[in-house]
């Protein structure tokens, strides 16, 4: 993809080569240099586009999905926005299962692309009938010549990000990067790119992030799923309450759990130090950084790549309402 050179045949063409961005004042007092892969700069302001793109364009090279087919999915709102926005310029229709927890902001947004949404409880096992899981799977299996895209067990996800994100943040650092920090949901992110980088380099350390309330972390450190660390938590789109294949758990060093309140101040802290405006899960990975920092993990020699995934203003009646934040006990 490249960006301003004249006319772009379609918005879709403007997935990934996003911006790495120094950071300044909110690193201040960490040793290394600091820089944010900020995701919103995707047509879809999110990273998301890129799997969406990505395993939309598998189906139709394999024939699966043809015009007029309906894509099912389900999503916390992101990968929605994307094949929502997919499915307009290609011809689709989109079909999407929601967890509760994601924000009205997000729910509005995926109604006015295009996307028929239903809404499930984000508060039951992945296997009760009305997860969101197990709703989508329903919808695909009745309604015809549809594509379950299955982001959590779809190693196309993992894929888009071994060949966009990873390739990128190793030419815009030069080879130089030597810690990259990532919110790991389904995991495509950390696994794709962090696989891409430890080839190029095996000494880049990737560092995973997870929310207080999910099992990722603790599996990763076992190896078996312990259900008795869940818990409800409001960040949306980090951590998980199963296993997700997406994740290579070999390619992740080590993870840092964070809590609502610290990630959701941080992302505020961001928008007031930098000037970017990034959400909640931006918020997890900064205050990740500054605790994998507390403990050592840095030094002044350090080229720390963290991952911004996604836009502020899909959370502006949740961390960016002051009324939200003093319901929630945060400010
Ligand atoms: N941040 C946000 C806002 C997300 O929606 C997601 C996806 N669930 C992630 C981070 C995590 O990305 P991944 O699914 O690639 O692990």
């Amino acid at each position: 993809m490249t960006r301003n050179q004249g006319i772009t045949n379609s918005i879709l063409e403007l997935v990934g080569e996003t911006p790495l961005i120094k950071l300044h004042k909110i690193t201040k007092n960490l040793p290394g240099t600091y820089y944010a892969k900020f995701e919103a700069f995707n047509p879809g302001h999110s990273a998301k586009d890129r799997i969406a793109l990505h395993i939309v364009q598998d189906a139709e090279k394999k024939g699966i999905l043809k015009k007029g087919a309906t894509i099912v999915e389900t999503t916390s709102g992101n990968t929605g926005f994307s094949l929502a926005m997919i499915s307009i310029v290609k011809g689709y229709k989109c079909i999407l299962a929601v967890s509760d927890k994601s924000s009205r902001d997000k729910i509005d947004l995926l109604k006015c692309m295009g996307a028929e949404v239903h809404v499930c409880p984000a508060n039951v096992p992945p296997e009760d009938p009305r997860s969101y899981y197990e709703v989508a799977k329903t919808i695909h299996k009745k309604t015809k010549n549809s594509v379950y895209i299955n982001q959590y067990f779809n190693e196309l996800n993992t894929e888009a990000h071994y060949r966009t994100t990873g390739p990128e943040i190793w030419k815009q650092t030069d080879g130089k990067l030597t810690h990259m920090v990532v919110a790991s949901g389904t995991g495509g992110t950390i696994s794709g790119s962090g696989q891409f980088l430890k080839e190029k380099n095996p000494n880049v350390k990737v560092l995973g992030v997870d929310a207080i309330g999910s099992v990722l972390k603790k599996y990763h450190e076992t190896r078996e799923l312990d259900l008795s660390e869940v818990s409800p938590y409001k960040i949306e789109g980090l951590g998980k309450n199963l296993i997700p294949t997406a994740t290579d758990f070999d390619i992740i060093d080590v993870y840092e759990k964070v809590s609502d309140k610290d990630a959701a101040l941080e992302a505020r802290n961001i928008v007031k130090k930098e000037g970017m405006f990034p959400g909640y899960t931006s918020g997890a990975v900064m205050q990740a950084t500054k605790q994998y920092a507390a403990q050592g993990m840095f030094t002044e020699d350090s080229v720390v790549v963290l991952i911004f995934p996604d836009h502020g203003s899909r959370y502006m009646n949740k961390i960016y309402s002051d009324e939200w934040m003093k319901e929630q006990g945060f400010l």
